[in-house]
Parts: structure tokens; C-alpha cells; sequence
């Protein structure tokens, strides 16, 4: 019928089978264990939903309106006693090591209860996921260690992310469209580092962590090539915080400006800047591209999954009003309208679960959760015991060795087209989840009218939280276009995207 030469041709047209088809081509590739591992952090999201999320997270929002410098360190506490801060930091790093791809699910189900405090905890995974995706083994190795003892000491050791700039936000998430940014966060090398000047807006759980992973430019002409990420850590001489936002969602999670005023970062915090970038095969702006890239294809997911978690939560918050309200003489629930529209909702929820899975099973296969996931070291990770990781491994990470293999594997190892692949579907999953959180919010206020709109109803709550997501880890715009350029526009050689 069809030869083998056959079904490798067909395969290879648009679209392509490995493009649409992650899930059945990981299915007998990744290791049954993560299975279990979902199941459990799913189950313990719940219980921290019913203990701690939903008895305090009205009350949250409505303390950070009335008092807008409070900082939820009492939560932060709390997530840090139950070790939310380490779950997903690798063994080898004193992590607990759990998959990668069980935190999607996790920030779902505590995002179905309050979007601000999964923020609060998912976000600090996007400051380990770009320290981790400059696979210097030694800082990452380091930093966890910290946010492990600050687990230990019950003293919580978050990392944020600094990437957004007072003129450049789109601009800096997308490296093809860096230089025609405004970026004035300037990295200047000097004699054991670097001094940097500039100004970080927006930056979620600044004032809460302790590091900071900050992407600057050593060449502000040319930033693209010149990419600097660095780890600075509070009480550094020329670092401060400035204001907190006001913002109209998401209030227990503070958005932090952080002030960097001829502050020096030696070279032992610089994760990688432009002389490592030539050990690679890749070009300068290439590889920072990479990085960018293996982080959002993560963290892209989680924000699909935290739309798809709010979406949830609207869903079953009018659900419980329909359950309970009588319009012209019978249960709301019983009208075909309000069916229709749950049903509505069910599927919004639904289809975008299965977005950010698809893009888990791609990051798996391809991409961030590659290694981890591979059945060997998933199994061998999973047996090692403690001590080993700790007294042996953990020595061997500092050395530079480390650092090159990493960085051969990851970065090197990576093809173009799986870059494409993870990245295409992120954004994919970023948008499906986060345009279904706003879409099901609006709709659980048309069903629930006057009352939807009541503060101890949630649903208002839920609406305004959720259209944050639409803006953060790229804007949806942004992820529309990446779609496009990485799994439709590719294929076609007259088609030019970020050139306007
Ligand atoms: C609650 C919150 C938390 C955040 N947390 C963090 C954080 O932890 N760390 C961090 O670094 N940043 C963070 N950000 C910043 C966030 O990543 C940026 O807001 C986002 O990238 C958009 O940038 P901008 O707001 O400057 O919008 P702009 O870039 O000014 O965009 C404005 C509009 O123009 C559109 N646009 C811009 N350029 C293009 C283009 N080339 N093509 C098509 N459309 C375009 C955008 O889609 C948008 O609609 C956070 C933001 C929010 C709201």
C-alpha cells in the first residue's frame, strides 16, 4: 500500500506527524512513573485548596486593594512549608525531583481556586526555568541548594525573573524583535563582571525572592547578540527595589520594579553572557534565542494551564449557582440556555487542558524535560539515593566540565525543528488556555447576572485575574505570531514575520 520511503514522505508534509502527533509519540517513550507522580500533586493541590488557598484568598485580594505595599509572606510560608518552592527542582540540584510536566497540572488546580497564589508559587519557576536554561550547572546547582536550606530553615528563597523593561516588554520576550526595542538595561563588562544600570518593571514576586534572574545587554545598539543573564542577589550594592503596581488582578502576587544603579555582579553570578555563547555551535543571538525560547516553552504551558485553572474555576462557580438559583419557577439549571452554556464552559476547559498537555509531551520529547524525562535518567534519578546526590554529584556540578556537557546536550543537541516544535506549541497552549480563562469569567457573569458581580461570588475575581494572563509570558499577540512563524510560516520561504 504505502512503502516505507512512502510514509516518511507523507509524514514530512504540513503538517507534520511529529509536529501534531507528540502525545502518541510519547506514549511508549516517557516513563510510566510520571503518571503517579501527576496523581499525587494533584491530590495535594487539592488538599491545599480546601486548607489554605480558599479560606484566604478573598481575603488577600481585598487586604492588597486596601493596602497595596502588603506582601503575602504568610502564604508564601505556608507553600514553602509544603514545599511547593523545590517539588519540581531536580534531585541532583537537593530538589524532591518531581516531573516537570506535573506542574502544569498542579498550577491548574490551584489556579481553579485563586490565580494570584498559584502565581505566587508558579512564578518562581520561571526564575528557575531561565536560570536552568543557561545550563550553568554550577549557579543552578547553587541557587537551588539555597532554596532548599531556605525550605529547610523554614526562611522561603524564591527567584524571580527580570526581563521586562520600562519600554520594552513584547520586544524583549522575542529576540528577532530586540533591537527595535527601547532596551535600557545596560550590562557593562568590567574586570571580574559586570556593572549594570537600568530598571526592571513588572517583575512578579520581586520584593518576595531573595534572587533575581536578570536578562540585561552588553551592547544596547546590538542586543540581540549581546544577551547577558545574571544572578543578583538582594543586599547587592546597587540594587534595590522601587514601587509595587497597583494592578487590577492577581493582587497577592506583588509586580516589583527593581532599581539597578551601578550595581556590580561578579563573574560568578553571570549565568552566560556573549563569550559563552562562542563555545556553541549557534550564533550569539541564536543561542540567546535558545535560551528564551526553552524557557517560554515551559513556562508558556504552566500559564496555559493557570488559564485553563481559572476557566475551571469560573465553570464551577456557575455550575454552583445554577444548582442553587431558581429563575421563573424552576432551578437554573434545569433551563437548556444555562446547559448549553456549560457545556460551553466544560469544553473551553477542556480543549485547553489537552493544549498544554500536547505541549508537555512536546517539552518531554523535545525539549526542557528532555533529559529528565528520558526513561534511564528518570529511573536512575528516581533510585539515587540522597547522599549520592548530595557528597558526589553535587561537587562534580561546580566544575566548568559540567557546565560544557550541559550545554553540548541541551543546547547543541537540540535541532531547529524541535525548537520550533515546543516553541509552536507554547504559545499555541498559552493562548487557548488564557483566551478560555477571560472567555469562561464572562460567561459565568451572564449566568450568574447581580450576583456574578458580587465580591464573595469569586466570578468578578476570577475575570479580573484572568486578564493579566493574557499579557504576561509574551502578550497573546506575541504568541500568535510565534505560532505562526514557528509551525506555519517556516514551511514557506516568502513569508517574512516580525518584520513590521
Ligand atoms: C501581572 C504581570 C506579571 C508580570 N510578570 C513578569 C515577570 O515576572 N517578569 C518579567 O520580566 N515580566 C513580567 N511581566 C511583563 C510582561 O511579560 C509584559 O507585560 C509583556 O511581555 C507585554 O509587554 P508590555 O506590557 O510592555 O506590552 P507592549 O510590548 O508595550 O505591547 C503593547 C501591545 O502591543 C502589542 N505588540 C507589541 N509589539 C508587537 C509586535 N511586534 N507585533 C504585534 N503586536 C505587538 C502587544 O501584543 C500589546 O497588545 C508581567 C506582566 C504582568 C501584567
Amino acid at each position: 500500500m504505502v512503502s516505507g520511503s512512502e510514509i516518511e514522505m507523507f509524514l514530512e508534509r504540513e503538517p507534520k506527524f511529529d509536529d501534531i502527533m507528540c502525545s502518541l509519540q510519547a506514549t511508549s517513550k516517557q516513563p510510566k512513573g510520571i503518571i503517579k507522580e501527576t496523581k499525587k500533586v494533584v491530590a495535594l493541590a487539592r488538599k491545599f485548596n480546601d486548607e489554605v488557598v480558599r479560606p484566604y484568598s478573598l481575603e488577600l485580594d481585598k487586604t492588597v486593594q486596601e493596602d497595596p505595599e502588603f506582601l503575602a509572606w504568610d502564604f508564601v510560608k505556608k507553600a514553602n512549608e509544603w514545599g511547593f518552592y523545590t517539588l519540581w527542582i531536580p534531585k541532583i540540584f537537593g530538589g524532591k525531583g518531581y516531573c516537570m510536566s506535573s506542574m502544569s497540572f498542579f498550577v491548574e488546580e490551584i489556579a481553579s481556586a485563586c490565580l494570584g497564589m498559584a502565581n505566587l508559587i508558579g512564578v518562581h519557576y520561571l526564575g528557575v526555568a531561565t536560570l536552568s536554561a543557561t545550563w550553568n550547572a554550577r549557579l543552578i546547582n547553587k541557587l537551588s541548594r539555597e532554596t532548599v536550606e531556605g525550605e529547610r530553615k523554614g526562611n522561603p528563597c524564591l527567584i524571580s525573573l527580570a526581563i521586562t523593561e520600562p519600554g520594552a516588554g513584547t520586544d524583549v520576550e522575542e529576540v528577532d524583535l530586540v533591537d527595535k526595542g527601547d532596551v535600557t538595561c545596560y550590562a557593562e563588562k568590567v574586570d571580574g563582571g559586570y556593572v549594570v544600570n537600568g530598571r526592571k518593571v513588572f517583575i512578579s514576586n520581586g520584593h518576595l525572592s531573595t534572587w533575581h534572574i536578570l536578562i540585561a545587554y552588553s551592547d544596547l545598539k546590538n542586543p540581540s547578540e549581546n544577551t547577558v543573564v545574571l544572578a543578583v542577589k538582594n543586599g547587592t550594592k546597587g540594587f534595590s527595589f522601587g514601587r509595587k503596581e497597583r494592578k487590577m488582578g492577581q493582587k497577592g502576587c506583588p509586580a516589583s520594579e527593581l532599581i539597578f544603579e551601578d550595581c556590580f555582579i561578579p563573574e560568578e553570578n553571570v549565568c552566560i553572557d556573549p563569550d559563552q555563547y562562542g563555545t556553541l555551535s549557534r550564533s550569539a543571538k541564536e543561542t540567546a534565542m535558545q535560551v528564551i525560547d526553552y524557557v517560554v516553552s515551559g513556562t508558556r504551558a504552566g500559564v496555559g494551564a493557570f488559564g485553563t485553572g481559572v476557566a475551571r474555576g469560573a465553570f464551577e462557580e456557575a455550575l454552583k449557582f445554577a444548582l442553587e438559583t431558581e429563575v421563573k419557577g424552576k432551578l437554573l439549571i434545569n433551563h437548556e440556555w444555562a446547559q448549553t452554556m456549560l457545556a460551553e464552559m466544560y469544553k473551553n476547559v477542556a480543549v485547553s487542558r489537552l493544549a498544554y498537555a500536547e505541549t508537555n509531551y512536546a517539552n518531554g520529547m523535545y525539549g526542557f524535560y528532555k533529559t529528565l524525562q528520558w526513561k534511564p535518567t528518570y529511573y536512575y534519578t528516581r533510585c539515587l539515593p540522597r547522599f549520592i546526590a548530595d557528597k558526589v554529584i553535587s561537587p562534580w556540578l561546580d566544575k566548568p566540565r559540567a557546565t560544557s556537557l550541559m550545554r553540548k546536550m541541551s543546547l547543541d543537541g537540540q535541532t531547529d525543528s524541535e525548537i520550533h516544535r515546543t516553541s509552536g506549541w507554547a504559545s499555541l497552549a498559552k493562548f487557548v488556555g488564557t483566551d478560555a480563562g477571560v472567555k469562561n469569567c464572562q460567561m459565568a457573569l451572564e449566568i450568574m447576572g447581580q450576583a456574578g458581580l458580587r465580591h464573595d461570588r469569586r466570578a468578578e475575581k476570577c475575570l479580573r485575574d484572568s486578564k493579566l494572563l493574557q499579557i504576561y509570558e509574551g502578550t497573546n499577540q506575541l504568541n500568535r505570531l510565534n505560532l505562526f512563524k514557528c509551525l506555519i510560516g517556516r514551511s514557506y520561504p516568502q513569508v517574512a514575520v516580525f518584520q513590521e
